[in-house]
């Protein structure tokens, strides 16, 4: 007797399933995508526990016939493609017809729907792939979705799911995808009986300041290109407003969210040189190309896609961007130590061509001291926040390099292109990158007092600090508000949205909203959840917020604090993200450069 048997129905849409519902947001995205494709205007989402208990998708879309409102949940039933070769004309969001079969066998599912014109509607009610019950029934036009008890025949997955927070997060993170990519229809997201998004028909505009903000509104350089081979519409955001978060980029082709590395890359390409370091600009970009020239069936959650001419449309896209940014003014504002720089007026089309002027000043001594009020100085200022000079002897705790403190007495160090700290100890020369010298000691300082929530870690703010965010964000940030809280960071929801600062560790005020991106993207980048990296995350977090920036003029008093507390780390060598913090020269070092 043969072993192999063929799995029934059920079992392999059971299967199937864990392809396509991993959460409750993938039932949401598929059923509002169904929407879309339905022709809706309107859609309307509803969930309970973050969708475990209900997820309600009603929209006033062209609706099903009797005979489809029972066919639709079959596997690969599907009224969008019926040949292969309409796959390479795609224009609905669906067409493996997978979705439902997938949804219906790891849930209790009631669908009414009433075709346009239709005198009669149909129910169907079935649970878990069984044959279902079909009746008449009055209902609207249109179709309704309630999709109840997820998962409740997968006992393993649905255990699997994350706290209520984190699985709203996702549905929501889904549901302004879809949103943003028709911002011509009405959407509407309710969750446990409060309204979470309800928008309005309107322009990409609107659509981008609906969900982000009326503060966005401003921040928004239009783009618009067409070519051959792709059309560009969209909007990115100003550099200057640039977060430390990735949950403000969307990338859409032909109307599908996607992920795409390398056009991710164009994108941050065209930002070059305008965007402070570890910073993300917001965009919201969609390209347009010949359905033909895309493969976007790579896998079945479909935000994969692969291009034909991706480099032609790389070059395009980065150029585009760049372009809308110079346009708008918010071009490279190069910050190059002016003493050193070459400047090269633009060629006047008449005149002769002289040979550019390099500007030098012949009296710049780099070992000579910039400081004029050495001995007067009280505070070393840091970029914002302010050591007080007591705190400098904390700076150089007693420690066991003793020969570094004897070079830093009279100062043989000085600073190059504002950003390397050049210093010599012994037979060697060390360049160290402040920044990251920086954020290597404040990280240590942090590890090592963030241990047990002690109170002078944490510093409470006179007046708390409101920070505006999304409903999205805001509820991320809550569900971690207790382990924030034991790391000196204490926040509190507002009722106007949002959050508001109540202590944060010491250093970081004035940073916060940096702080808070930080703690988003670790969120959202899972080393949340082991408690050891989490501590580590954060301490590293707090040190990249609270650090100088990337290149910043030190007086003296600063450098040699920056030496000195680098070497009594316990890992001077690297920053708190491996980065090398110096290099190391000596005779042999150089003889080998110079061969
Ligand atoms: P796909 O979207 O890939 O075709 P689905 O399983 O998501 O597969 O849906 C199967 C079919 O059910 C669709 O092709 C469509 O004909 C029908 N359908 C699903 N949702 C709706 C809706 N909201 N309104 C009208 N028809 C729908
Ligand atoms: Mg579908």
């Amino acid at each position: 007797m043969g072993r192999i048997v063929q799995l029934s129905e059920q079992v392999s849409n059971q299967i199937a399933a864990g392809e396509v519902v991993g959460r409750p947001a993938s039932v949401v995205k598929e059923l509002i995508e169904n929407s879309v494709d339905a022709g809706a205007s309107e859609i309307a989402v509803v969930i309970v526990d973050a969708g475990r208990t209900l997820i309600q998708v009603v929209d006033n879309g062209k609706g099903m016939s009797i005979d489809d409102a029972q066919l639709c949940f079959k596997r690969h039933a599907t009224s969008k493609i019926s040949k292969a070769e309409d796959l390479l004309s795609l224009v609905t969001k669906g067409f493996r017809g997978e979705a439902l079969a997938s949804i219906s066998a790891v849930a209790q599912v009631e669908l009414k729907t009433r075709e346009i014109g239709a005198q009669i509607g149909t129910k169907v009610v079935l649970s878990g792939s069984d044959e279902g019950e079909v009746e008449e029934v009055a209902c609207q036009e249109g179709t309704q979705f309630a999709i109840k008890n997820l998962f409740f025949n997968v006992p393993a997955r649905r255990n699997f799911l994350k706290s209520d927070q984190v699985e709203t997060r996702h549905i929501i993170d889904e549901f302004q995808r879809v949103a943003m990519a028709h911002p011509d229809l009405s959407f509407r997201l309710q969750s446990n009986g409060s309204d979470l998004f309800n928008f309005k028909p309107g322009t990409l505009r609107q659509r981008i300041v609906a969900i982000f903000g009326s503060k966005y509104d401003e921040r928004l350089v239009p783009l618009n290109e067409s070519t051959d081979v792709v059309k560009i519409n969209g909007f990115v955001g100003k550099p200057s407003f640039s977060r430390k978060t990735r949950g403000e980029q969307f990338l859409f082709v032909n109307g599908r969210f996607i992920k795409h590395s390398l056009m991710h890359k164009a994108i941050m390409k065209a930002y070059e040189g305008v965007l402070a370091p570890g910073n993300f600009p917001l965009y919201t970009v969609f390209l347009e190309v010949d359905p033909r020239r895309i493969d976007v069936n790579i896998h079945p959650t479909k935000v994969e896609a692969k291009f034909e001419e991706d480099q032609a449309i790389f070059a395009i896209l980065r150029s585009t961007i760049k372009r809308g940014l110079g346009k708008h003014n918010v071009a490279p504002s190069l910050d190059f130590d002016t003493e050193l720089s070459i400047s090269i007026d633009p060629l006047p089309s008449n005149k002769i061509v002289e040979e550019p002027q390099v500007r030098i000043n012949p009296s710049y001594n780099p070992f000579e001291s910039k400081s004029s009020s050495r001995s007067s100085m009280s505070k070393v200022d840091f970029g914002g926040e302010v050591i007080e000079e007591a705190n400098l002897d904390e700076f150089f705790k007693p420690n066991d390099s003793e020969e570094v403190f004897e070079t830093i007495d009279s100062p043989k160090y000085f600073q190059f292109q504002n950003r390397f700290i050049i210093t010599t100890q012994g037979e060697n020369l060390i360049m160290i990158d402040a920044r990251r010298a920086h954020q290597r000691i404040l990280y240590e300082q942090y590890l090592s007092e963030g241990k047990g929530g002690e109170e002078e870690f944490s510093q409470k703010l006179l007046f708390p600090e409101p920070i505006e965010l999304n409903s999205a964000d805001t509820l991320l940030l809550l569900e971690a508000s207790e382990v924030l809280s034991n790391y000196g960071l204490e926040i509190e929801e507002r009722v106007e949205g949002g959050v508001e600062i109540i202590s944060v560790p010491t250093g970081l005020a004035g940073k916060l909203q940096d702080c808070i991106d930080s703690v988003l993207e670790a969120l959202r980048d899972g080393s949340w959840a082991d408690k050891e990296s989490r501590r580590e995350k954060l301490a590293a977090v707090w040190a990249q917020a609270g650090a100088i920036p990337k290149t910043k003029k030190l007086s003296d008093e600063e450098m040699s604090a920056m030496i000195g507390g680098l070497f009594s780390c316990d890992s001077p060598a690297t920053d708190p993200w491996g980065k090398s913090v110096f290099v190391v020269f000596n005779a042999k070092s150089i003889d080998d450069i110079l061969g």
